[in-house]
């Protein structure tokens, strides 16, 4: 069944076709899709509460619909280990993204559990003019940005196609464990391939979706970042 949501209700009455990462994780959890645990915090207090809730250590994001890298920008800390680190962060985050983003519209800025290090995939979709919604896979990182490494079904895309999506990225060997590092859950990133096929599917109103990373443990693959961009009108 289809998305009923509030998120992109708000978001069209704005007048913006781009969610934020706090709206993209949520509607994907509401499809059932693993998301690391995010929240989002309007202010310093907000945050610093929310990640001795959540236990340390947490990850903290400036959450826009107007910035797509929030890296490059400055708007990401990870690894903060105490309140301290948190509120240091929180600062350190809006005085770096202020003077480069005078006119993005800030939400908040998004407190995250940290997620152990895993392996790094990501999980497109876009629409084709001629096919229609397209997923994407491939290794995170270098892999993708250099080297191109990815795969690519049109949607309805099945667990077979998944299989072979996953199967033919030149990477593989890297997933099934290289030289004694734990290897990714194969049924997970199947499993994971899939269920974002039928949520672009039932979902037309999503014109783009991009998970990237994805972490992908030896038992279960888990986003920690996600940008969803809707249709216009
Ligand atoms: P960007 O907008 O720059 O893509 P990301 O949200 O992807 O920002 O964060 C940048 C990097 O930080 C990710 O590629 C990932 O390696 C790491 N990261 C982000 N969120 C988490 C998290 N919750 N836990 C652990 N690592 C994270
Ligand atoms: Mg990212």
């Amino acid at each position: 069944m289809a998305l009923q949501s509030k998120i992109m209700n708000r978001a069209k009455s704005e007048g913006r076709t781009a969610l934020t990462e706090v709206e993209s994780k949520e509607l994907l959890k509401q499809w059932g899709i693993p998301v690391v645990e995010t929240r989002l915090a309007r202010n310093k207090k907000e945050a610093i509460s929310m990640s001795k809730e959540m236990g340390f250590p947490v990850v903290l994001k400036i959450n826009s619909p107007d910035i797509v890298h929030k890296s490059d920008s400055g708007g990401v800390r990870l690894g903060l280990a105490n309140a301290t680190q948190v509120a240091n962060a929180y600062s350190e985050i809006i005085s770096s993204i202020k003077p480069k983003y005078p006119k993005a519209i800030i939400q908040g800025i998004s407190v995250q559990r940290m997620a152990p290090l895993g392996i790094e995939v990501i999980i497109g979709m876009s629409k084709d003019p001629q096919f229609g919604p397209v997923i994407m896979f491939g290794l995170g990182g270098i892999m993708v940005e250099v080297l191109k490494d990815v795969s690519f079904r049109i949607v309805p895309v099945t667990q077979k196609d998944a299989q072979e999506m996953i199967k033919e990225i030149k990477g593989y060997p890297l997933l099934e464990g290289y030289r004694g590092q734990e290897p990714a859950s194969i049924p997970a990133l199947k499993e994971l391939i899939v269920s974002v096929s039928q949520f672009a599917e039932q979902n037309p109103q999503i014109k783009e979706l991009d998970l990237n990373p994805i972490f992908a443990y030896k038992d279960k693959a888990i986003a920690v970042d996600a940008r969803i961009i809707l249709e216009e009108g």
